[in-house]
């Protein structure tokens, strides 16, 4: 995976490596293999076990909510099925592809044609293009896919946006790209670094990783992993409040009062999540920094079930500079009459759009399709909604890295404390992907069994 070995060069990404006076801790343990208690059970969590357990190595999982899975979140609306959370799998994603093939479940094809409804104009894909400028963006991504650390990282210090009129691309295509691009970071591009942006186009596929879906949602994923790792070491409702470590032992305190030792932790929470724990010691100052630096997106996922699929195309997914921002056909070969049509929409309108009450969400969305499609209100028989910028865990949907921070926040926040290692979508290579919470749980779990 190209992607991984660029990323490499930046000498971040081998978690629990790095050198710091603490590290010293690990050697006083004896050469038992250590129990290791992993905070939260998403997708870097279940990935920390499913390596933990191939190696022999005992664990406990603990989890606050009621449910496993985190920012995973298959819905069913009337025996169809869409995802208020993470939606496609990639190409480039294999060790999801691996879950799916092993555990024998089916990948669909998830991908979509995308139309534009932009300056109140309609377009089908055939009918909108990027003008000549974008040559220079795809020049840059050769670029980048040549560079190495020390070429490459002072695109951390600029914005995507400011690159992009840097290199000469026209307002027109800038527009666009803020349009579209912005679903990729769930905020402006303008909050987002150069580094991270042009690292995420030249290594995914085709399709923007956006490639498959799990039939019958993504939790089918989860399930299968929450079977591989035992359900009886997965205590939910489980809220973690302080993790306390010495020399020989860590000691980890839930809100309910219960209480567990180990030698080792793993950390798969989110930073928002992180910073509410009580940490003895506590963190380095500049990891503390870190914590409250680094931002999360806003995006709330609206899914309508319309009675029937009037965009006809299975493959219809539309940009628009309207509220809904970016719609896409979930129940894509679901096979029913009804249909259901989510709206992604990010930043300052996901926020709006979760302000309001259901009735005037289903009229707003109706109103944004109704220029293509005519009055589609009548056909909208239900409407479920999920905003992640108030999740009461996570507070956003993954991590946005502004400028600077991936070669700043970053580098501190994977870094080791003592016998507690971290993992997590926020620190991952495929930052911002299950592929990548998954795979830097199974990273951490290695780094432990190194210890
Ligand atoms: C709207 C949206 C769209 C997305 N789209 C895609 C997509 O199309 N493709 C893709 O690959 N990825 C997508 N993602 C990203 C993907 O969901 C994440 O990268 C991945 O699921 C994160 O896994 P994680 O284990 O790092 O974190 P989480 O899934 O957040 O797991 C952390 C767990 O910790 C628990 N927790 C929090 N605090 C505590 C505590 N104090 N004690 C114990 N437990 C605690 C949480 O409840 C949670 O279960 C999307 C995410 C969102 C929100």
């Amino acid at each position: 995976m190209k992607r991984r070995s660029f990323i490499k060069a930046t000498g971040l990404a081998a978690v629990g490596t790095a050198i710091t006076p603490n590290n010293l801790l690990a050697n006083n343990f004896p050469k038992k293999k250590p129990f290791t208690i992993i905070l939260g059970s998403g997708f870097s969590g279940l990935g920390a076990a499913k390596q933990l357990k191939e190696a022999g190595y005992d664990y406990v999982i603990l989890e606050a909510r009621k449910r496993t899975g985190g920012r995973v979140f298959t819905y069913n609306m009337n025996g169809l099925t869409c995802e208020l959370g993470a939606e496609w799998i990639g190409k480039s994603h294999t060790e999801l592809q691996k879950l799916n093939n092993d555990s024998q479940l089916t990948m669909l094809d998830h991908t979509f044609e995308t139309r534009l409804y932009f300056d109140e104009k309609y377009m089908e894909p055939s009918e909108w293009s990027y003008d000549e400028t974008i040559n220079k963006f795809k020049a840059s991504l050769e670029l980048m896919k040549a560079g190495t650390t020390k070429t490459l990282a002072p695109l951390d210090k600029l914005d995507y946006w400011r690159y992009l009129q840097q290199i000469g691309m026209s307002e027109k295509n800038i527009e666009l790209r803020e349009l579209i691009d912005s679903t990729d970071f769930g905020e402006s591009i303008r909050h987002v670094s150069a580094y991270v942006a042009l690292g995420e186009y030249a290594f995914s596929s085709e399709k923007n990783e956006m490639d498959y879906w799990t039939r019958g949602g993504n939790t089918n994923m989860i399930n299968e992993l929450v079977k591989n790792a035992g359900e009886d070491k997965i205590k939910l409702e489980h809220q973690v409040t302080v993790v306390s470590q010495n020399k020989k032992k860590i000691k980890v305190t839930c809100s309910n009062g219960a209480t567990f030792e180990g030698d080792r932790v793993i950390c798969c929470l989110p930073t928002f999540a992180m910073s509410k724990i009580k940490w003895e010691p506590g963190f380095s100052s500049s990891k503390r920094d870190a914590l409250d630096q680094l931002q999360y997106c806003r995006i709330v996922k609206t899914s309508m079930l319309f009675s029937e699929r009037f965009w006809k195309d299975e493959s219809f997914d539309m940009m628009t500079d309207t509220l809904g921002h970016y719609f896409f056909h979930s129940s894509k070969l679901q096979e029913s009459q009804q249909g259901i049509l989510t709206s992604y929409a990010i930043g300052d309108k996901a926020y709006v759009l979760s302000k309001m009450p259901k009735e005037k969400k289903m009229k707003e969305l109706a109103h944004c399709l109704q220029p293509i499609f005519g009055d589609v209100k009548p056909m909208m028989n239900d409407l479920i909604s999920y905003y992640w910028g108030s999740d009461v865990h996570t507070q956003g949907a993954y991590a946005i890295y502004d400028t600077s921070q991936w070669f700043g926040q970053r580098s501190e926040l994977i870094e080791k404390s003592g016998n507690i290692y971290f993992a997590g979508e926020h620190l991952a290579e495929w930052q911002g992907f299950m592929e990548g919470a998954f795979v830097s749980g199974m990273d951490a779990a290695k780094a432990v069994i190194k210890s």
